[in-house]
């Protein structure tokens, strides 16, 4: 691999699998964005008889309900890229968008949001609240990611559905949420929010090419047979980017689904040349 800054450097057990993967012949090209430094049909004219796209779902989803302008309101995913740099010393304590001190509300109740709880309370914050407007048993946390958090301190407000962010006396800082709940409208104080309800596919790829079809929410359509191929032929896709935001274990065995419907692919269509 070349041209990594240090902080971006996978942790050791990446790093392992990487090595594991390039020993099978997969070649690593860091730092190129697909549909910036290069496109899908950039790669077809480099001879690829196939190419695979797996590439998540990068944009975070907003919240558009009043006061979703005041400051104080972010993004889980921005605050746990800080404090990860933090980790790894490459930004200063006071970039990280939390105070020690702090009691922090997490609208949501997903993975993302475990893990922002629990980062928030190891940056010091005095009490973070992860606000869900589901039921417990419908959360769509993993029941150990939340085990985790619960362990570590985090609080709970369930079925709690947030309409309004407000702020004390004017000021143009967030200063807590209005929100509906079985008991009624309430008012809950918050010195910040970090937003955690879900995310959604970036279009670079697919808005550089042409055939590759995505529904109305931007997720890739791929087919049944052979299996992971989108509207264009020789372009597959698969994970997050075809199926909505999930998990680790089921983006990989969708990766080896895929893989045998590539190898298909190829297959026929070398037979087709000979
Ligand atoms: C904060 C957070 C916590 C999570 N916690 C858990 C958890 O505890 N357990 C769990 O199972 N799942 C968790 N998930 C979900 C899990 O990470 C995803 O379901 C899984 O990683 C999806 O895999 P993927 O390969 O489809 O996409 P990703 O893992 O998202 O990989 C997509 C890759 O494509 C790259 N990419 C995107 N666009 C381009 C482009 N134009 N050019 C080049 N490269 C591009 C991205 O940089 C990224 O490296 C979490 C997700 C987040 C954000």
């Amino acid at each position: 691999m070349y041209g990594i800054p240090e902080y971006r450097l996978p942790k050791k057990v990446v790093r392992k699998e990487i090595k594991k993967i390039e020993n099978l012949g997969v070649t690593f090209l860091t730092n190129q964005a697909v549909g910036e430094d290069l496109t899908v049909d950039t790669l077809f004219d480099q001879g690829y008889d196939a190419v695979f796209i797996g590439s998540g779902t990068a944009i975070p989803k907003a919240l558009d309900i009043p006061g979703s302008k005041l400051k104080g309101i972010l993004q889980s995913s921005y605050f746990l890229r800080m404090a990860s740099l933090y980790s790894t010393g490459n930004v200063e304590r006071d970039e990280v968008p939390a105070r020690e001190g702090e009691h922090i509300g997490i609208v949501g109740c997903g993975n993302v949001a475990m893990d922002a709880a629990r980062t928030a309370i190891r940056m010091g914050a005095k009490k973070v609240t992860i606000i869900s407007n589901e039921t417990i048993d419908k959360m769509p946390a993993n029941q150990f990611e939340y085990d985790f958090a619960v362990k570590e301190g985090a609080n709970f407000l369930w079925q709690t559905d947030t309409r309004e962010f407000i702020s004390d006396e004017s000021s143009e800082y967030v200063g807590g949420i209005r929100a509906n709940t079985p008991e009624g409208e309430k008012i809950y104080k918050f010195d910040r929010i970090l937003l955690a309800i879900g995310s959604r596919p970036a279009n670079k790829i697919v808005s550089t090419t042409t055939g590759i079809d995505v529904d109305d929410t931007g997720y890739v359509i791929a087919k049944e047979k052979p299996y992971g191929m989108t509207t264009r032929k020789g372009v597959f896709a698969g994970g997050d980017v075809v199926h909505q935001p999930q998990t680790v274990v089921l983006a990989m065995k969708d990766a080896k689904l895929v893989a045998s419907g590539i190898a298909q692919y190829v297959d026929a269509v070398k037979l087709l040349k000979d």
